[in-house]
């Protein structure tokens, strides 16, 4: 059991590992740290955490294991205002969407990178913010992604590790160079696509009647749309190379596309069509879908 886990951003994600861990009996205590103590107060009644604090410097300093939950263009500010106040058993990790970034700021804030601090990305989550939103099943057989740097310790990541499998994940360890290239294919990816979509329906004369007809299809494909815009825009700058060059990749498909179009060239088209029916068949349907 962890004695003292604190979450320093108290969001979507953070509020829903502190419930599923209050849930089921992981820690001992469970602190909610943010900027504005009015704001976490709401956490407690929720049942998401015991306490709630302002001063994180006091919080970490007693704290066993700290997860970082801001969005990943705020954890180098997070780290430096912690990182005199860790104590020398206290284990961070962060759950960041991009993992190089993260890795490059705590290595800035602290002066290189503590033994006792180790990365990680849960794959799992929603379109809503706050941990309003908060879900205790958020993370039930999601997959966890932590990318352990050179000198991380056996028992920080096994502490680390502990804690996703005890809330229902199945952890898995990659570098983060790796995780940056798979993840920008597919999520980050995918949300720079619906943005523009929507943004490009959304600016037609006839968008209303466009919507008015949108079926389940087109709900489906663009819920993502409506995650947080500045979530994503720190998303985007801090995978902005494997951004890029997958956007690069995809323009130069549709442009293909638009060509073979225009050349009335059906064979292409079903060929196309079929090849990603297989790919997607074949590695995403579960049997029993
Ligand atoms: P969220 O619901 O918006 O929560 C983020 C929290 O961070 C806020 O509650 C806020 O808490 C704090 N925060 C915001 N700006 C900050 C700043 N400038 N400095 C310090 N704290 C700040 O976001 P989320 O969806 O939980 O995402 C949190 C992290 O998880 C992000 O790094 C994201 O990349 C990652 N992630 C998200 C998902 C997803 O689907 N949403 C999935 C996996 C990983 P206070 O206002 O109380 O300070």
């Amino acid at each position: 059991m962890i004695n003292r886990l604190v979450v320093i951003g108290l969001g979507l994600i953070g509020g829903s590992l502190a419930l599923a861990a209050k849930q089921r009996g992981l820690c001992q205590t469970v602190i909610g740290c943010g900027r504005n103590l009015n704001k976490l107060l709401p956490a407690i009644e929720l049942g998401i955490v015991d306490q709630v604090s302002a001063d994180w410097e006091l919080a970490v300093s007693q704290a066993d294991l700290v997860v970082v939950a801001s969005p990943v263009d705020a954890v180098e500010a997070v780290f430096e205002r912690i990182a005199g106040s860790i104590g020398p058993d206290t284990v961070v990790t962060d759950v960041g969407s991009t993992k190089g970034s993260v890795i490059a700021a705590a290595e800035r804030a602290f002066g290189g990178l503590p033994e006792n601090f180790v990365p990680g990305h849960p794959i799992a989550g929603t379109e809503h913010s706050g941990f309003e939103h908060a879900l205790a099943n958020l993370f039930d057989d999601r997959k966890v992604i932590l990318t352990p740097h050179a000198g991380s310790t056996p028992a920080a990541i096994e502490m680390v590790s502990n804690l996703w499998q005890a809330v229902g994940s199945d952890v898995v360890q990659m570098d983060s160079a790796t995780h940056d290239q798979v993840l920008a294919v597919t999520s980050h990816l995918p949300h720079m696509l619906v943005f523009a979509l929507m943004k490009m329906v959304a600016d037609r004369d006839d968008h209303q009647a466009v919507f008015d007809f949108a079926a389940g299809g087109f709900r489906d494909f663009t819920r993502i749309a409506s995650s947080d815009p500045e979530m994503w825009r720190a998303i985007a700058l801090a995978n902005d190379k494997e951004v890029i060059d997958l956007l690069t990749s995809y323009q130069a498909q549709l442009s293909e596309l638009v060509e073979r179009l225009r050349d009335g060239d059906g064979d292409y088209l079903q060929q196309l069509f079929g090849d990603a029916k297989r790919a997607r068949d074949t590695h995403l349907v579960k049997p029993d879908e």
